[in-house]
């Protein structure tokens, strides 16, 4: 087994340790190389349960949060899902796994051509990407079944609970500096929230950057 082997199964450890139980979950994180979503510098601790700086001010974001999320959409291989902040693309590759499609959007040029070569690289051929500001979600693909966000918004977005389809689930932080991870599913006469964790995350911002 390669030292990368080793971290990998360590952290698989911490993560179910955590709570993340769900075994296509797991599958899915293992079989994600996330060495190849981090830069140079960063590469010895791709398998460290930790946010890793990514470039643009903004971070990958840490394992455990990755996986608690992603076992909370209860995706199934039927799912369109719509994420809002690309990132590295390392969540997006996670989802692409467990779902018929993902439409993901990023705000920053330069982090979402690099998530894309990615995609490429790893062949995963149903990801579509758009650069563009998230809150606003992706009005001419809605409905969704599943919703996540991955910056932290002060409220829930109106246009995002729209977005989503009855019976679709939604997950994302919601607050300021510390934020509550929320679960909120669509319901024929509403929405059902609950908070599960609480976490950090950058924080989702408005328009697109001129670079
Ligand atoms: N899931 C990513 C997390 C990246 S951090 C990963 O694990 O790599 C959150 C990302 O959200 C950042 O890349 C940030 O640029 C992006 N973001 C913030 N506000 C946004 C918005 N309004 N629309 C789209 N992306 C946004």
């Amino acid at each position: 087994m390669s030292i990368s082997d080793a971290r990998k199964v360590r952290l698989l450890m911490e993560l179910r340790g955590g709570g993340v139980t769900d075994a296509r979950t797991l599958a899915a994180i293992e079989r994600t190389p996330r060495e190849e979503f981090v830069s140079g510098p960063f590469v010895g601790q791709a398998y460290d349960n930790a946010a890793l700086p990514i470039g643009c001010n903004q971070t990958i974001s840490q394992p455990l949060v990755v996986g608690l999320m992603t076992q909370e959409l209860a995706l199934d291989d039927r799912a369109k899902v719509l994420e809002i902040g690309t990132g590295s693309g390392y969540q997006t590759a996670i989802l692409s796994r467990l779902c018929r499609r993902v439409y993901s959007i990023e705000r920053h040029r330069p982090l979402l051509r690099e998530a894309e070569a990615r995609f490429r690289a790893l062949h995963l051929h149903n990801v579509t990407t758009r650069l563009g500001d998230g809150s606003r979600g992706w009005p001419e693909q809605a409905p969704f079944d599943r919703i996540i966000v991955t910056a932290a918004a002060h409220d829930i977005p109106p246009v995002l609970l729209e977005q989503l389809k009855v019976g679709g689930i939604m997950v994302l932080p919601v607050g300021d500096t510390e934020q509550d991870l929320l679960r909120v599913r669509r319901t024929d006469s509403g929405y059902d929230i609950h908070s599960f964790l609480a976490v950090r995350f950058v924080p989702l911002v408005e328009g697109v950057p001129e670079e």
